[in-house]
């Protein structure tokens, strides 16, 4: 990644096709924590790297944990945020569970607005459902090898263009439901985002991979029963009786976009419902009928068809095999939403820029 700033040429060109992930703005908002001093003002800074010494805690005992938000051009011009706030609440509490400092939320607020500002010309219009991803995290960066919460640590927040998740049309995904790994235990971390979690998931991708399948399902760790959310994205069944249902909190990530589902539910005549599902019932009712759709859900992808489900061996069709029409409604919905096209009722939407 290059840390030169770029030319409006050179940056107009990486916006007409982002990608996802391989791009940086040039600018990173910088903050730094000591136990005796708190956090320093954070400030805006040119991108480039950070120094750490090979010592820092982080590198050590994986003591990281992270956000993912996008900002979205309407067309009037303006950049607006999705619900932060859900996220600078739940990045303070993932910060109590790795035993970070914790930021507080306006201060973690304040700087995506003040990168959002720095770099605003790195937010692409929305045609193609392009955005700004935000990425922000805070590292224990700590000289020091012994096992303790770290006396010293960096928030940042770095940015990047996102393409359209699906740029040739919203296409389904299979899953690989994994009966031996598991993500999260109860009293873990599975409910903070952590970058722990996910160099723990990374070998059941790999499988889910090398069986085939797009991405894997995780299944709670003590009976391989009831299901958790795949490796970064909660998920959805829809009963053909009508109801949206999803596991309940506990051992998954509290997704903002999880939430909007479930609010948003009702109006596509769905009762949400947050309770255990098992897998023998999801599997069983594609065979007969009483599960018509699965779906993943997460700020990258929005909503994720799961046409496939791979569990001991046996393919299972979800529907007839293509996304589902509650899916895709919901997920037009939400983007509407997002890129100002539909009203928002539910006061979502943060006007940044
Ligand atoms: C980020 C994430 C999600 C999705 O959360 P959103 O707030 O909707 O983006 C789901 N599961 C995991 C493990 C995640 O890290």
């Amino acid at each position: 990644m290059s840390i030169d700033v770029r030319t409006p040429a050179e940056r107009d060109a990486i916006l007409a096709d982002p990608g996802f992930g391989r791009h940086v703005t040039d600018h990173m908002v910088v903050a730094d924590w000591s136990s005796t001093g708190g956090w320093t003002v954070p400030r805006v800074t040119p991108y480039g790297p950070l120094t750490l010494q090979p010592s820092a805690a982080v590198l050590h005992y994986s003591q990281e944990i992270f956000e993912g938000l996008k900002a979205y051009r309407h067309a009037d011009g303006g950049i607006h945020l999705f619900r932060p706030e859900r996220n600078a609440r739940r990045f303070a509490a993932s910060a109590r569970m790795l035993a970070l400092p914790e930021l507080a939320e306006q201060d973690f607020l304040d700087a995506v607005a003040a990168l959002l500002r720095a770099d605003h010309a790195w937010v692409p219009d929305g045609t193609g459902e392009r955005s700004l991803y935000l990425r922000p995290f805070t590292v224990a960066t700590e000289p020091f090898l012994g096992v303790r919460a770290a006396a010293e640590a960096t928030f940042a927040v770095i940015g990047g263009p996102a393409g359209a998740y699906f740029p040739g049309g919203v296409t389904g995904i299979g899953l690989w439901v994994s009966t031996e790994h598991s993500r999260a235990a109860p009293g873990g971390t599975g409910a903070a985002k952590c970058g722990g979690n996910y160099a723990a998931g990374l070998a059941a991708q790999a499988e889910a991979k090398a069986r085939g399948c797009d991405q894997v399902l995780f299944l709670d760790a003590t009976e391989h029963r009831w299901l958790e959310e795949a490796g970064t994205m909660n998920v959805v069944v829809v009963t053909a009786d009508g109801t949206l249902a999803t596991p309940p909190l506990g051992t998954i990530l509290d997704g903002v976009t999880r939430h909007s589902v479930l609010t948003l539910a009702p109006e596509h005549g769905l009762v949400p419902v947050e309770r255990p599902i098992a897998i023998d019932e999801v599997l069983r009712g594609c065979a007969d009928g009483s599960v018509t759709e699965v779906f993943a859900v997460g700020t990258a992808a929005v909503v994720t068809p799961v046409t496939s489900l791979v569990h001991a061996g046996v393919t299972t069709t979800v529907g007839d095999g293509a996304p589902g029409p509650h899916a895709l409604a919901i997920r037009e919905h939400l983007t509407d939403i997002q890129y100002g096209r539909a009203a928002d009722v539910h006061g979502w939407m943060r006007r940044v820029v």
